[in-house]
């Protein structure tokens, strides 16, 4: 019998110490031809699609940069062979995360180039490894913000995979250390990922409006349900963009009565359309004021600098505020008042994404509850602008990029 025990804190530095001589960060030689139209690229999309239905290592067709900041190209991307355990998706639609922009513009970071991001995907399997066993051809299927972790340690075993003790392996810009790869993300035909991180999607669901429940979905259900939201429980979200207007959607088919909070006007009818409640303007103090105390549980999904404490305010006591937005510098610039937390024995935590099993189990719940997100769809020519539409808040709600156009 194979006992598992965490790793020993020796161990742990020791893998650490390998991880950071991994070449994470580091601008190293492309593995990907360099291209316009290199040697051995594939002459069209569907040429590459055709490949990827083999099986075998193969090129994909993709956008993404070539210099961090720079413009969106053309990119030829190569992927594995399939693995006895992995599964190959031809990518049908492709949401658009803030992470994407920031990572390709260098605001978290060096990348190896060039660098595809994308980590909201869903498609069609089109090929399998011999060992594989939870999916088949012709499944539809997600892939999220993980493609591995090492399934043995404690956050693994309990279905936290974004936790793992040893590292996860991010969909875009990771060393995938079981492959011996850099990974590249969903704005391409074609990706390979091992089955244990590939997400059945419900036929139901419209595919593109599922795409980014991968990511923003899932990151939204997980603190809802961490906080043990159902029935009757009063939940405030603050911030309606991506990620908030989701956490609405998901509140309300818990059965929660939800206020939204937003600072700007136009959104205070969009949150109602969403199926919000109430809705405040959580720029003005009176407001503000009037909400003191009403509510159990704050979904703060608010990715800028903001007031922290004035939604710690609108928590009835032992209530809980839960942290989805991730400001650009990691820092939402403001200081917790502890005597707020104090006084009323609140909760302030955090939330990253979710693991496997609850991605799953999101997804059906969305399907159950016809949760979806709303989009507006993109072509392959328009990603840039629609990039730069996103970081000024100009989409209701989320962009999905068409794979087809590739
Ligand atoms: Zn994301
Ligand atoms: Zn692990």
């Amino acid at each position: 019998m194979t006992v598992l025990r965490p790793p020993t804190p020796a161990a742990l530095q020791a893998l650490r110490q390998q991880l950071s001589q991994a070449p994470d960060g580091a601008v190293s030689a492309p593995k990907a031809p360099a291209g316009p139209n290199p040697e051995g690229s594939p002459a069209s999309a569907a040429e590459a699609r055709a490949a990827a239905a083999t099986g075998l290592a193969h090129t994909a067709v993709a956008r993404g940069v070539r210099t961090l900041g720079g413009a969106i190209e053309e990119i030829f991307l190569p992927r594995r062979a399939a693995g006895e355990h992995d599964v190959v998706i031809e990518v049908e639609f492709c949401g658009l995360c803030h992470s994407d922009v920031h990572a390709a513009r260098g605001e978290w970071g060096g990348r190896a180039l060039p660098f595809v991001t994308g980590h909201e995907m869903v498609g069609r399997v089109v090929a399998v490894g011999s060992a594989v066993s939870a999916h088949a051809v012709g499944d539809r299927v997600g892939v999220g913000c993980l493609v591995g972790s090492c399934r043995e340690c404690a956050a693994c075993l309990r279905g936290q995979e974004m936790f793992c003790e040893r590292g996860s392996v991010g969909t875009y810009g990771a060393w995938d250390r079981f492959h011996a790869e850099r990974t590249q993300g969903g704005y391409a035909t074609s990706i390979v990922v091992a089955e244990d991180f590939v997400l059945k999607v419900p036929e139901s669901l419209d595919p593109a409006a599922a795409a980014p429940l991968l990511c923003a979905g899932i990151t939204s259900y997980s603190p809802l349900r961490a906080a043990g939201v159902g029935e009757g429980t009063r939940v405030g979200v603050a911030g309606i963009g991506g990620l908030g207007h989701l956490a609405v959607k998901l509140a309300v088919a818990m059965g929660a009565e939800v206020t939204a909070f937003t600072t700007s006007q136009a959104k205070l009818e969009a949150a109602r359309a969403l199926g919000a409640h109430r809705t405040v303007l959580s720029n003005d103090p009176a407001a503000m004021a009037a909400e003191a105390g009403t509510l159990d549980v704050v979904i703060d999904a608010i990715s800028a600098p903001h007031d922290v404490n004035a939604l710690l305010k609108t928590l009835r006591p032992t209530g809980r505020l839960a942290q989805i937005g991730l400001p650009p510098g990691g820092d939402a610039g403001q200081a917790v008042d502890a005597a707020l937390l104090v006084r009323n024995g609140l909760s302030l935590v955090g939330s990253k994404i979710g693991g496997i099993p609850e991605t799953q189990e999101m997804l059906e719940f969305c399907a159950r509850h016809g949760v979806a997100t709303d989009i507006e769809t993109v072509d392959a020519q328009h990603l840039g602008e629609a990039w730069d539409r996103m970081v000024a808040g100009d989409v209701r709600y989320r962009f999905v990029l068409d794979n087809s156009t590739l």
